[in-house]
């Protein structure tokens, strides 16, 4: 690619204690939790709403926020009060009716009990009035494009963006980046991984959408008539319709959850080999993606009972990326960790839900369950190198590419973004930087404010 020279100078919009830049689950948990604690914080995010992959991906239900074996809710704070404050509204149900098996987990039995399906629009409603009530201020439609940086290169000074106003800089105290790709990270220098260790290939993509029109009642007599084993949901009909030539897309089943509202969200295209930090490759996925939902729709008319009268209601406006960027940090979670359950010293939350991970060349699924949570650790947080006032959380945390396939997940997403925010606010109430914070203040605070730290 040329290169050309560009400098201007930009003004600055805002300057804040904390600025939070995406807001999905974890900007939404983080943004809270550091406005709660008196920060001036503002949320920022390049759609017109918040939410993020619950919103705009259209991905749902929330996976586990109970235990492995469902005797209790171990993910509460700031996930399980938007939770509970959608229920309110209607627009949730809650993980305790939710059992494995059901038509809210595709039918899915391991792993997949205890689940929250979701309306998005409640989501968005209830996110915003969450962050509102909070004093969260919220900016939208600007994308992240730079990070200053101190001349050392350690702290991060503005953030730029491009808006329609041109562009404008954020200052701020702390950063926290919850753009799930890493995004201020990266350009703040931090050092960042992305794919697995021989060949950084990351977990396909996919582009969801949501039917209406199933007549339940008749699909699932199909299904008592024509058992499967567990977790090969359709397996049979989608094998079938590829010997006729009618499913050329790179996956064994149907992933189909019905959400709280009597619709569906249908997890099934699949886009492999993608690097969802080149603008270029993902419009060519959307474009793919939509191409394999005519595909998956067709099928569904034509192989699945109950399904002959589907009616597709919507594409999610953006890719659903289940992997990108995730920076290197003071402590890389790791698939043992998480299979061990281990107990951090520094746990900021406990998480449940196997390590899904499905691989790259999009044909198989690794899924690696667990008996008792596993502890997250306040060290992914915290970069490495670099990066002195900056936070991360979310999907972009430190990790290994097995890890991810646990802690990426929505409730996780939660439990890392009100982390975060809670050390921002107690960092800069003690004028040091996050990673020099004591684990003892971090912990207290974050069990005054409903977080369960221990199993
Ligand atoms: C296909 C798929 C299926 C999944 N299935 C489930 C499931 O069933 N249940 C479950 O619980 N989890 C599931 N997940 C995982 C989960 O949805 C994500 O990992 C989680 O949403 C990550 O949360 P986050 O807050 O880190 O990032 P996101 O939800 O991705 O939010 C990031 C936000 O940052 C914004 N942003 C990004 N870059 C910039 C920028 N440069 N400038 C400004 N804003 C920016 C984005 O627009 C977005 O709003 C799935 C994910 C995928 C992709």
């Amino acid at each position: 690619m040329d290169k050309i020279l560009f400098s201007q100078e930009v003004p600055v919009m805002d300057k804040v204690d904390v600025l939070v830049v995406g807001g999905g689950p974890a900007g939404i948990a983080a943004s809270v939790a550091a406005a709660r604690a008196g920060m001036s914080t503002r949320l920022v995010d390049n759609n017109g709403y918040l939410g993020g992959m619950a919103t705009a991906g259209l991905v749902g239900p929330f996976m586990t926020s109970f235990s492995p074996d469902g005797s209790r809710q171990i993910v509460k704070g700031i996930f399980d009060e938007l939770l509970l404050r959608m229920i309110d509204h209607g627009g949730a149900i809650h993980p305790s009716q939710c059992k494995p098996g059901t038509s809210y987990s595709s039918y899915i039995g391991r792993g997949h009990g205890n689940v929250s399906p979701f309306n998005s629009e409640a989501f968005k409603v209830d996110a915003e009035a969450l962050c509102l009530n909070a004093g969260v201020k919220l900016l939208y439609h600007v994308f992240f494009v730079k990070a200053l940086v101190s001349e050392d290169g350690d702290s991060i000074t503005g953030a730029v963006f491009a808006t329609k106003a041109g562009l404008q800089v954020i200052q701020a105290k702390i950063f926290i980046d919850c753009t799930g790709d890493g995004d201020l990270a990266a350009s703040a220098g931090v050092v960042m991984k992305q794919g697995r260790d021989e060949d950084g290939l990351t977990q396909p993509a996919t582009l969801f959408f949501r039917i209406s029109g199933i007549d339940k009642q008749k699909l699932e007599r199909h299904r008592l008539e024509h058992p499967e084993p567990d977790a090969k949901q359709f397996n049979t009909e989608v094998e079938y319709a590829r010997s006729q030539g009618d499913f050329p897309i790179e996956r064994e089943k149907l992933g189909m959850y019905e959400s709280c509202d009597g619709t569906w969200r249908v997890n099934t295209t699949r886009i492999i080999h993608l690097d969802a930090t080149d603008p270029a490759a993902v419009t060519a996925a959307e474009i793919e993606g939509r191409k394999q939902i005519q595909t998956v729709m067709s099928f569904l008319h034509k192989y699945i009972p109950g399904a002959e009268n589907a009616c597709l209601i919507e594409s999610a406006s953006v890719l659903g990326v289940r992997e990108s960027r995730r920076i290197i940090g003071e402590y890389v979670l790791t698939a043992e960790d998480i299979l061990s359950s281990r107990k951090f010293e520094d746990s900021i939350g406990l998480y449940g839900f196997p390590i899904d991970i499905h691989q790259p060349d999009g044909k198989s699924g690794v899924f690696m369950q667990f008996k008792e949570p596993y502890s997250i650790p306040y060290r992914i947080l915290l970069p490495k190198q670099r990066g002195k006032n900056l936070l991360v959380a979310g999907r972009c945390v430190s990790a290994t590419h097995d890890a991810l396939g646990s802690v990426r997940i929505m409730p996780a997403c939660f439990v890392t973004g009100q982390a975060a925010g809670t050390a921002a606010a107690l960092a800069l109430q003690e004028g040091i930087s996050p990673k020099q914070l004591a684990y003892k203040k971090l912990e207290k605070k974050l069990l005054k404010n409903g977080a369960l730290l221990t199993w």
